[in-house]
């Protein structure tokens, strides 16, 4: 692992690593993808969950670590915040980062005296919440994330849901300022009593972290509320500041609800909503927050070619009422534009063009034997999806990280209300990571070459061996999980159902006792 305090040492290795010149044997030849976790430092089992989930999403994980002057306050704790950088260093060791960067504020153009470029969020989400008592905090975190995208231009870049205004503040930095970076949302780690983890928890003593913890609870007592169907946020506040107020070391700063992206004040929870509270204990100011959703759960079934997925998808959709999100259906329907359109299956500038300007939808079939039906551009292509010449060139068309994002961007859409089933390699890790559900589904080499084999026999064709078709699932499973584009990966949080001597009607039937203990 490397450690750059400059820009220049930073631009340098990532120069020579583009080349391909300083790779030790078994790295990737080029950056292919890399993953930015920014962070302040005084590393804990929070960041390292950030770092984690990088470490399983790119080539390369580069750390940031910097206390940044910009978004303190002058009676804030920029000058006791703590600074452990060795110990920082043997986490991100140990975690597998390839390289932290950590430089002064003077390198990245912060001095008395100098007054740099700023990166001014809307007011509408910066003097609300924290930042009615934080002025300019939001600013001076927008100005140096973008710093920071600028100089290590990440794929991806992880930030942590704990902190719900940045989180929401940056999506929308890269959304207005045409970033072609992807945030990824991750989970608030918590101590067992609840607390969230955070850096400033080292200002309290034992006692005041077990008093702290009521700050999730409160929040917990509210969800406990919302899932019993209370959905106006007066009473949803009353329970939290109830609740707080059994702990008097708490002095509470604010108890608000919000609209999760814009920030805006929600009355009563239509689709979703953050509670968020920040308060005081003793010398620490502490922040938290809940997410409460009142979509139709999710379900996301990602696992190997050959398991069964789409077959068990449709049943599980039709027996708990639920839309199949057939993405399969939508890549074809997009390849049929380009076909019907004349366009060059190798003109990605025009593929891209088409595919951000298109509407497609889905309904879902009637009977388990008829497709989803799908239009695009408001014409029904149900059946002209399915001719030879969209098979032979769908795989050419989903591979373009362009379609990719823009399907995305509509699946993800749909997804809002929730309600649906959607099935393939990355829909539990990337597509809905917030689905309620999340199976991954697989089955041995062996069976599935047995299923393969079955099938040819039933549409009457020529079949390979066992040993043969072994050969290529196993050659297909090893493509699938490494390629750079959308492999497969399972998500921590799903629950794997392996399939081998399981009928299609028993892997159903898992997947709705799951349903109905965990989401209903
Ligand atoms: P900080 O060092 O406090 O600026 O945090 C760096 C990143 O880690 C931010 O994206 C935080 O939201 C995230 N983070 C901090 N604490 C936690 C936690 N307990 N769980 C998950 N993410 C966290």
């Amino acid at each position: 692992m490397r450690l750059f305090t400059t820009v220049a040492a930073l631009r340098c290795y990532y120069e020579l690593r583009r080349k391909g010149q300083n790779k030790s044997a078994g790295e990737l030849n080029a950056l292919s993808s890399i993953g930015l976790v920014p962070t302040m430092g005084a590393l804990h089992a929070g960041h390292l969950s950030l770092i984690e989930r990088a470490r399983q999403e790119n080539d390369t994980v580069i750390v940031s670590i910097f206390v940044n002057p910009l978004q303190f306050g002058p009676t804030e704790d920029y000058q006791s915040y703590p600074r452990t950088l060795e110990r920082d260093r043997a986490l991100c060791e140990q975690a597998g980062v390839d390289a932290i960067f950590a430089p002064t504020a003077k390198e990245l153009g912060i001095e008395q005296g100098y007054t740099s470029c700023q990166v001014v969020p809307p007011a509408s989400m910066t003097d609300v919440l924290c930042g009615k008592s934080r002025p300019g905090h939001f600013q001076g975190v927008a100005t140096i994330v973008t710093k920071l995208f600028n100089l290590v231009q990440p794929d991806k870049a992880y930030f942590g849901q704990k902190d719900g205004q940045q989180l929401a503040i940056i999506r929308r930095l890269v959304q207005d300022l045409n970033f072609p970076i992807e945030i990824v949302g991750c989970p608030t780690v918590r101590e067992p009593s609840g607390l969230a983890m955070s850096s400033r928890n080292q200002y309290l003593t034992p006692e005041q972290k077990e008093q702290a913890a009521v700050l999730y609870r409160s929040l917990q007592q509210a969800e406990i509320a919302f899932k019993a169907g209370e959905r106006l946020a007066e009473n949803l506040l009353e329970i939290v500041r109830q609740e707080l107020a059994i702990i008097s070391a708490v002095t509470v700063e604010y108890v608000e609800l919000v609209e999760p992206n814009t920030l805006m004040p929600v009355e009563k929870i239509e689709e979703q909503g953050m509670i968020a509270i920040a308060s005081r204990v003793g010398a620490a100011r502490l922040i938290d927050n809940i997410v409460l959703r009142s979509r139709q759960p999710i379900v996301a079934i990602d696992g190997p070619a050959g398991a069964g997925k789409s077959t068990v998808a449709r049943q599980v959709a039709a027996a708990l009422g639920l839309v199949y999100l057939d993405t399969g259906a939508m890549y074809r329907a997009l390849t049929w534009l380009v076909l019907e359109s004349g366009i060059d299956i190798n003109d990605l500038p025009a593929i891209a063009e088409l595919a951000s300007s298109c509407q497609i939808q889905l309904a879902s079939s009637t009977g388990l034997d008829n497709p989803v039906r799908v239009w695009i551009n408001d014409r029904e292509v149900t059946q002209d999806i399915r001719t030879l010449e969209v098979t032979a060139h769908v795989s050419a068309i989903a591979s373009q990280s362009a379609v990719r994002q823009e399907l995305l961007r509509q699946q993800q859409r749909w997804g809002q209300k929730g309600g649906l089933v959607a099935e393939g390699r990355d829909i539990g890790t990337h597509v809905f990571p917030d689905a309620e559900l999340k199976i991954f589904l697989t089955a041995s080499v062996q069976e599935r070459a047995r299923r393969r084999q079955q099938d040819f026999e039933h549409q009457g064709q020529i079949t390979l061996t066992l040993e043969q078709l072994e050969k290529s699932i196993a050659e297909r499973d090893f493509l699938d999980s490494t390629r750079e584009l959308a492999p497969l990966q399972k998500a921590a949080d799903a629950i794997e159902i392996c399939t081998d001597g399981l009928s299609i009607a028993e892997v159903t039937d898992k997947i709705i006792a799951l349903y109905h203990k965990l989401c209903y």
